[in-house]
């Protein structure tokens, strides 16, 4: 998506909102919580042929706390499948 084209319908018509004025949204509506008082922003990009929405993190300090402060989805290997 960030690189111009929609993974869902391969158009080129494809809108990034991550430079738009007052980005998080009344009442935090286009972010998401990271902890008590830490909320992220978040960029979305919009594909105006089929309306997909992908959403991006793109502040690194928020990225940085994320890391610290969830718990990490741990990747599932073939071989713990097959146990
Ligand atoms: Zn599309």
């Amino acid at each position: 998506m960030k690189t111009g084209i929609c993974p869902k319908c391969n158009s080129h018509e494809v809108f990034s909102g991550a430079g738009i004025v007052l980005k998080k949204g009344p009442f935090g509506s286009n972010s998401i919580p990271i902890g008590l008082t830490s909320i992220a922003a978040l960029d979305n990009f919009v594909c105006s042929e089929c309306g997909y929405v992908e959403r991006y993190v793109s502040d690194e300090s928020k990225l940085a706390e994320i890391s610290r402060k969830w718990g990490k989805v741990e990747q599932e290997s073939v071989e713990k499948k097959e146990e």
